[in-house]
């Protein structure tokens, strides 16, 4: 909050500097600028110079002269108002004494303080599943991939004509965007109807010359490169999102183009489920029966010791505590389960069976072995 004396200061100093700045000029914006540039300018210029950031001489005055033109350009009929007669114009339009916005209220109206007035389409969000290897979702990592979007125009700015001079006044609507006609409903009685005029589309301008880089299309497309970080331990479907990255268009401002993260399910390998992890770990008979001592290479590469004395089941699940996945913006780590498979010999030779059906049958084994 800023202290009431000062507030004093930039009104009185509102007054002076409104009527002597050309407000393009004041958004670094010439006059065919769209409605998106407005904003993009206002957004811009107006957290340069606000008075809690910028505390060079100047940045006040420059706040106040953003926040007027940002107030006047942005609505589209003061604009136009100002367009063909100026402050005075605005002037005799309010009335005979120009009501100025507050420019604190402007700048936190725009920055969704919630002042009401009229918001700003925002374009669709773009949500994009990504699949992370386990290895990754284990130790952390940054992705470098690219999207393919909509931009607008670097050569017409999103105006989609080859120049300023290019966007004349729609003649038929006279630039208001609406058509006015009379209808006879009675003779000598009419009723006026008004709908959107299929001239400019309700622009109130039309372009007479494409601009040759888009075509028109005021949008180009645009690979783009980014990187998304993940951290150790990231959730299944958790959502990181890349604010105003969606598609760019004159008519809105940009979504957010959201990832949204999975473990990639390998075959055979590892399984996440949460916090936990899951290894499948595959043992011999003689293992089963006399028990092992083994090592377990991690997803990071660590070594994980797996030991078990005496007989182990098919089946059997060991609980590692600790070795499991990281917990995401915590510190530790779930649990890791062992499931142990046990398989069999293939095929065993004369010696080694004679060997086992002594030691399981002892000498009445002798003669079996025969049959
Ligand atoms: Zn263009
Ligand atoms: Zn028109």
């Amino acid at each position: 909050m800023l202290p009431t004396s000062l507030f004093a200061v930039l009104f009185v100093l509102f007054g002076l500097v409104c009527a002597a700045t050309d407000l393009y000029k004041a958004l670094e914006l010439s006059r065919g600028a769209s409605e998106q540039d407005i904003r993009k300018a206002y957004k811009r210029l107006s957290r340069k110079y606000h008075p809690d950031k910028n505390k060079d001489p100047g940045a006040e005055e420059k706040f106040v002269e953003i926040a007027h033109a940002y107030e006047v350009l942005s609505d589209e009929n003061k604009r136009r108002i100002y367009d063909q007669f100026g402050e005075d114009g605005l002037r005799a339009h309010e009335g005979g004494h120009q009501q100025y916005a507050n420019p604190f209220d402007v700048f936190s109206s725009f920055f969704g303080g919630g002042f009401g007035g009229q918001q700003t389409r925002r374009g669709p969000n773009s949500i994009f599943e990504v699949e992370v290897s386990l290895a990754d979702m284990y130790t952390g990592a940054s992705l470098d991939f690219t999207i393919k979007k909509n931009v607008l125009c670097d050569y017409c700015r999103g105006s989609g004509a080859a120049s300023d001079r290019d966007i004349h006044t729609c003649r038929a609507c006279g630039g208001t965007g609406v058509k006015i006609s009379k209808q006879q409903i009675f003779p000598g009685m009419f009723a006026q109807t008004q709908s959107t005029c299929n001239e400019c589309g309700g622009r109130g301008t039309v372009i007479v010359k494409k601009c040759p880089h888009c075509s028109g299309q005021k949008v180009v497309e645009y690979t783009q490169p980014n990187t998304l970080d993940i951290q150790p331990g990231m959730p299944d479907g958790h959502e990181v999102v890349l604010e105003g990255e969606g598609d760019e268009s004159p008519d809105w401002e940009a979504g957010d183009v959201i990832l949204r993260v999975r473990s990639k399910q390998e075959q055979g390998g590892w399984r996440r489920k949460e916090t936990s992890l899951y290894w499948r770990e595959t043992i011999g008979v003689d293992e089963a029966l006399l028990g092992f001592k083994l090592n377990l290479t991690h997803l990071d590469g660590h070594i994980v010791e797996l030991h078990h004395k005496g007989v182990t089941q098919p089946g059997y699940v060991q609980v590692i505590e600790g070795e499991g996945m990281p917990v995401f913006g915590q510190s530790g780590h779930g649990n890791l389960y062992i499931e142990y498979n046990v398989v069999l010999p293939v095929d065993l030779g004369s010696d080694m069976r004679k060997k086992l059906g002594e030691a399981f049958y002892g000498s009445a084994y002798h003669g079996r072995d025969e049959l």
